[in-house]
């Protein structure tokens, strides 16, 4: 589909917890007729299903840093991307834009399932054009992508001292910006890139004070920003709209972990402007203003009803 709108949809706002709810960390991006997923988190093409994207339909593939979380849903993407049917149909290489580090893992993966693609190939004649890959390694800040008036540029972030490479990414497209945290603490970079973003999407974790002390958890929030952390970036950055995604509610089997009303809370005590939590599929459409959009449940049963269509036709 081509078409001049500029779209953000949220498919995974969650983390290694393996929840039904939110999914493991992964937006798409769509502008300029093209469409890039940042990460690829447990359950990414599950969410591009439901979206009926087919997931060959990728442009290109972004990754912000090598915690697992944010990759596990590669080779699925890769793979299942392939599959001749209707969901997958790639013909062209799996393209991957990332740091230092996405040639290691990308290859590493094409060992990992080389007996499936050879299988394949014999079996069922899939193109080989289609499960190659196409690498692109950065190692700073800058333009990394840039084609159809659309613009990508990668800055780096900071996820604590031994999680390295690890980096945000900033979208322009006709004048507008969105702007993507990734991991990270509060960061002054995130603030240079995010100056003025019509939509800034940045990380978040909280832990009840109680819970503080605990070796872990200080870890764990040491590697991120707190909503109180969070406000003073987008006080900084004054975005149209701030959305929160890799939503990082940490408790323990004794005490709750916060709620979102906490967080929105929190938020509050250093920023007034527009906030909104996101939720796996939600979509932010970028325009004269930046409306969002939640995903209305009856699509999912109308994609039902086409698929259970589909195959009576094939019958
Ligand atoms: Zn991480
Ligand atoms: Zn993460």
């Amino acid at each position: 589909m081509t078409g001049s709108y500029f779209r953000v949809t949220l498919l995974g706002t969650g983390t290694p917890v393996p929840s039904p709810d939110r999914f493991g960390p992964c937006t798409l991006v769509e502008a300029g007729g093209q469409k890039f997923l940042i990460d690829a988190g447990r359950g990414a093409t599950i969410r591009l299903y439901q979206l009926k994207v087919p997931i060959g339909r990728i442009d290109v593939q972004l990754l912000t840093h090598f915690h697992s979380d944010h990759t596990s849903g590669v080779p699925d993407l890769w793979l299942t991307g392939w599959l001749e049917s209707h969901f997958g149909a790639r013909k062209t290489p799996y393209r991957v834009i990332g740091p230092t580090g996405t040639r290691e893992l990308i290859e590493n993966l094409e060992r990992a399932y080389a007996l499936d693609i050879k299988i394949r190939i014999a079996d069922e004649k899939l193109p080989l054009s289609g499960i190659a890959t196409d690498i692109t390694e950065f190692d700073r800040d800058g333009v990394v992508y840039e084609k159809g008036g659309v613009k990508v540029i990668a800055f780096e972030v900071d996820h604590g001292d031994v999680i390295k490479p690890c980096y945000g990414y900033r979208f322009e497209y006709r004048g507008r910006v969105a702007v993507f945290s990734s991991d990270t603490r509060y960061n002054h970079n995130v603030i240079r890139h995010g100056v003025g973003a019509d939509l800034l999407v940045h990380e978040v974790a909280s832990a009840p004070p109680e819970l503080m002390k605990e070796p872990y958890i200080q870890r764990i929030i040491g590697h991120h920003t707190t909503p109180c952390e969070a406000g003073r970036v987008f006080n900084q950055t004054k975005p149209k709209l701030a959305a929160y995604t890799h939503i990082a509610l940490l408790g323990s089997e004794q005490i709750p972990p916060p709620t979102i009303d906490d967080i929105v809370a929190e938020t509050r005590q250093t920023y007034s402007g527009p906030l909104v939590v996101g939720e796996d599929l939600m979509a932010f459409e970028i325009g004269e203003a930046v409306s969002v959009r939640r995903f209305q449940p009856s699509s999912l049963l109308a994609e039902r009803a086409n698929i259970g269509k589909h195959l009576i036709e094939q019958i």
